[in-house]
């Protein structure tokens, strides 16, 4: 390929999530906002994710419309019947890790680094910042590499803080004790709130170890894009600042995305990466409810309760005497248990159930007057986005300090954490739905409205994804 003809290609953006739904929902739409902006896209995803995406949304229809834009789906090294979410989550991060990954390394180096006719060689790597091998790959083949956080920044914040200063794991000593040395949070950060791998005993286990390579390994790259927004994790930012100089925080990247579209007077769909098909059934049903009298319950995709907890749950709800639309994966029972009958039984006079939500819809339906939630930072946002208050029922990972911010920072919920009560589900839900309601949807309200204008022209999302397409147009050009 000539030079001549080179020049006039656009950068070549190869985007790389973690194969699960939470991080490839916010790097699709990453992607489509770059392929807004004429990059071109490389998306990799698991041939299991992609068959789930060809299957069940219109998302590859969606990117038809790029001529930029492509998938590559490679193996994800397990079986095709494997289900890879629910408690069977534990055999996809080392099968990622062994398979995935090198085919993906075998691939950029028998393709040029996917150089074509029609497209330079990557000229910017934006991988998951879970993927700690994408920095010495990058340095490696000459690419430079941003990293792309999936969870809030005050958890990405609290994990470089808290590894460097601390002696942990922390096992034993009392959980409500405040955290010191994590700058911003001192004063409401407690024990409790850290991801519960600080609880283990051991320094050597698996997933505490990659976890903290992943998080130091940040620092390497050339720059790091969260899913985040100035007016919410603004204090934090600013001290994060010192330390990686250059940040780009586009969120709520799902509105973002909207709004662009808006903008530019698109034609193109909304992508919502969802690999279960959504049941809508459960609008007609919220169509049927009185305003802000229902609450969704929802999990996420990875999230296992036990039997036990899944009847503290139900009871907590049908006691609290509020509407309920509740998600229940089928494989979100620990041991592979099946729904109780009784419960669904019980169900059908006060709830709805349903196996996966068109969520993003829901959560804006007027009838929605709370949310249910495990924390996970795609929901978060969707219920920031749509001013819905939650009730935070964290199970792992970043959820812990996200519902921490949700209830004692932003105060636009209650956090529930570490307890699995009926007793304790009833109260919070009439705390937020009846006794304190008002308060709860005055606050979430302003908050929706900041998150919107955020990712409007002249927000600060909105900006900083201009700097952030000068910075990747820049790179070719030093390249
Ligand atoms: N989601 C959905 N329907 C459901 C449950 C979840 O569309 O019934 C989507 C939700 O909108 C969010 C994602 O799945 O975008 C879950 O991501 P999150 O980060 O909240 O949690 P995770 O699944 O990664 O634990």
């Amino acid at each position: 390929m000539g030079l001549k003809s080179e020049e006039k290609l656009p950068a070549h953006v190869v985007i790389f999530p973690f194969p699960a739904q939470g991080h490839m929902n916010c790097m699709l739409n990453l992607a489509h906002l770059l392929c807004l902006s004429d990059f071109h896209v490389t998306f990799i995803v698991s041939e299991f994710s992609h068959r789930l995406l060809t299957k069940n949304t219109s998302v590859p229809a969606t990117f038809g419309v790029y001529p930029g834009f492509q998938f590559r789906a490679i193996p994800d090294g397990l079986p095709d019947d494997h289900p890879r979410f629910g408690d069977k989550l534990g055999d996809v991060v080392p099968s990622v890790t062994n398979n995935m990954v090198p085919f993906f390394k075998k691939m950029m180096a028998d393709e040029d680094l996917l150089a074509s006719p029609h497209r330079r060689p990557v000229t910017c790597f934006v991988a998951d910042g879970f993927f700690s091998f994408a920095t010495d790959f990058a340095e490696e083949n000459g690419i430079p590499l941003v990293y792309f956080r999936p969870t809030s920044a005050s958890y990405f914040w609290a994990m470089v803080s808290f590894i460097q200063t601390q002696n942990i794991p922390f096992q034993g000593k009392p959980m409500d004790e405040l955290v010191k040395g994590i700058p911003g949070m001192e004063g409401f950060l407690r024990r409790r709130d850290l991801p519960g791998f600080f609880r283990t005993d051991d320094v050597n286990d698996n997933v505490f170890q990659s976890l903290t390579v992943a998080t130091r390994q940040l620092v390497r790259a050339q720059a790091v894009i969260f899913n985040t927004f100035e007016d919410l994790e603004g204090s934090i930012l600013s001290i994060m600042l010192e330390k990686l100089p250059r940040i780009y925080t586009i969120g709520p990247i799902h509105e973002h995305q909207k709004s662009r579209l808006i903008e530019k007077g698109s034609k193109a769909s909304i992508v919502a990466g969802n690999l279960w098909e959504e049941d809508r059934s459960c609008i007609d049903w919220l169509n049927a409810q009185l305003p802000r009298s229902v609450i969704y319950v929802s999990f996420g995709s990875i999230t296992v309760v036990t039997r036990e907890q899944l009847m503290e749950f139900w009871h907590g709800l049908l006691n609290s005497s509020q509407r309920f639309l509740w998600v229940m994966r089928p494989d979100s029972i620990t041991g592979g248990d099946q729904i109780p009958p009784e419960l669904m039984e019980g169900t059908k006079e006060k709830g709805y159930l349903v196996k996966w939500a068109p969520q993003e819809e829901v959560l804006n339906h007027p009838a929605i007057g709370a949310f249910l939630t495990h924390s996970g930072w795609n929901s978060t946002l969707e219920s920031v986005v749509a001013g819905v208050p939650m009730i935070c029922w964290p199970y792992f990972s970043d959820q812990t300090i996200n519902s921490r911010f949700v209830s004692e920072v932003w105060k636009i919920g209650l956090d529930i954490k570490d307890t699995c009560d009926r007793l304790i589900i009833e109260r919070a839900i009439k705390e937020v739905m009846k006794v304190r309601k008002d308060e709860y949807l005055e606050r979430a309200d302003g908050m929706a409205k900041m998150a919107k204008k955020a990712v409007e022209r002249g927000g600060s999302s909105y900006t900083n994804l201009d700097a952030l397409i000068d910075y990747i147009i820049s790179l070719v050009i030093t390249l």
